[in-house]
């Protein structure tokens, strides 16, 4: 029997603000002694009256215009009850049936074309403690991360394969951080996502119970997560079993979903209005302020950086992937245009040297560019074009000023990296690779003229690679003839 696949995830991003939902608390909970962010209303005690903040509402806005949403004009609060140890109040406050944003999409690149997968909702909610587990069994309550702001970001059943969920969650990922509304940061949790996933025999218009899956920490997870419990559900239906709807965890040690509750409906939750929050209202003045808020998205700049500058979509999509690679990369192009340098020749550097030297040494864009401002770019392509220096210079003086900070003309100097173009120098080098390879110059005045090649090679060596090899062999050619 033949199945189709039926994947939709609900990833939830804490929204990047300096303080928490519904209090004055800092949102800073990872690297904060345990319990020194708290306050009575992030711990839910009995009379403290919470504030909205302002804030975190208008970076979802800003959200759920990136993800093509309509946004809500009236949207309410509610509290969603359950009790958790993490959970102080016994309840969460959060979006049920009437969410900030609504009906949006992502368009995905893959190899059969683009793949629209739509957004079911975007809303808001507060994220809970963290508990800790001790290894004598006992349990620890850390409070600072309750009350911090989150998104849920849910999906349409749209995605049909365990690789498209992850790149959905990928390209998510770009945007949020891409906008400025979330770190990114999955090992600290400020980003992850939970998939419903669902199995079917090809043709059934009906889906299959649906199975949800917790717990996935990385991109990997997501993936193999999913492909996990496609083999799984399919083995249940082959063998006649249904299969329950129901949470399953994900074990990364035991690389395999476990079940962990048959799932509960949302009437169990038993949510209704929050009583201390008035409904928001959102005015159209209030969504066109967000608009003007939102930057040019990486899907645009691509576009344009192909159109306007000439690189390859491939280039492009390298140059786009963060926001601030984008930025160093348009700043390099304006400041290398009085240098002659030409936009490729700036992706040239920034893609393939640059992008190097920031993995090997583990630094970001934003810490190294004060010390490496992206004119140093122009610097040196405008360096090569003059003849100053030759391109294996060229390579030595951009990664020494890019760990020095010293600009290119200053390394040239001191380092003596001027190109060896003719004259006496070159001419006592070529003697000297004369004098050293007899058979070379033997085999060269027997006819073999190409034995001239690797005289230049000696040369080229000799000088450290200052000549410039046109040079270096007509040097040769004149010392070879007298
Ligand atoms: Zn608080």
């Amino acid at each position: 029997m033949e199945y189709e696949v039926t994947i939709g995830l609900e990833v939830h991003a804490q929204i990047l603000t300096a303080s928490k939902m519904f209090c004055g608390c800092s949102a800073e909970y990872a690297s904060a002694a345990p319990n020194t962010h708290v306050c009575p209303i992030c711990l839910g005690l009995p009379g403290a009256l919470p504030v909205i903040n302002q804030h975190a509402i208008e970076l979802a806005g800003l959200t759920g215009l990136a993800l093509n949403c309509q946004i809500a004009s009236d949207n309410t609060i509610s509290r969603k009850n359950y009790f958790y140890p993490d959970l102080p109040a016994s309840y969460q406050r959060t979006q049920y049936d009437d969410p900030i944003c609504v009906a949006g999409w992502v368009d995905l690149d893959g190899p059969e074309g683009t793949k629209r997968i739509g957004l079911t909702r975007v809303h808001i909610e507060e994220d809970t403690g963290k508990r800790i587990h001790q290894a004598d069994g006992s349990t620890l309550v850390d409070f600072n991360r309750a009350g911090v702001p989150l998104m849920e970001i849910v999906s349409e059943p749209d995605i049909a394969s365990p690789d498209e969920a992850k790149r959905f969650f990928q390209k998510l990922r770009q945007t949020l951080i891409w906008i400025g509304v979330n770190t990114g940061n999955m090992e600290e949790g400020a980003l992850r996502c939970d998939a419903n996933i669902s199995v079917r025999p090809k043709g059934q218009a009906k889906y299959g119970s649906k199975v949800e899956i917790k717990n996935m920490n990385s991109f990997r997870a997501v993936e193999r997560a999913l492909i996990y419990e496609v083999e799984r559900q399919i083995k249940e239906l082959d063998a006649g079993n249904s299969i329950p709807q129901s949470t399953r965890g994900w074990s990364e040690a035991e690389s395999r979903t476990k079940l962990q509750r048959i799932k509960e409906s949302s009437d169990d939750y038993r949510y209704f209005p929050e009583p201390d929050i008035p409904p928001l209202a959102l005015t159209a003045n209030w969504v066109a302020e967000r608009q003007t808020e939102l930057p040019e998205l990486p899907d645009a700049r691509k576009t344009r950086f192909v159109a306007q500058y000439g690189i390859s979509a491939y280039e492009a999509e390298t140059l786009a992937d963060l926001r601030i690679d984008a930025d160093y990369f348009e700043r390099a192009v304006a400041a290398a245009a009085a240098s002659g340098a030409t936009p490729r020749d700036v992706a040239n550097w920034i893609s393939g040297e640059l992008f190097r030297l920031l993995k090997d040494t583990s630094e970001d864009l934003a810490a190294v560019e004060q010390r490496f401002p992206p004119t140093y770019i122009g610097q040196v392509q405008s360096l090569l074009n003059s003849g100053t220096i030759t391109r294996t210079s060229a390579k030595e003086v951009f990664e020494a000023s890019f760990r020095s900070g010293q600009a290119p003309s200053d390394v040239v100097a001191e380092r003596g990296l001027a190109q060896i173009g003719a004259g006496d120098a070159l001419s006592a080098l070529a003697r000297a690779a004369i004098v050293g390879n007899p058979k070379s110059v033997g085999d060269y005045h027997s006819g073999k003229v190409a034995a001239i090649k690797f005289l230049v090679g000696q040369v080229m060596r000799a000088s450290k690679g200052q000549a410039n090899p046109q040079a270096a062999q007509e040097a040769l050619e004149r010392e070879l003839s007298v």
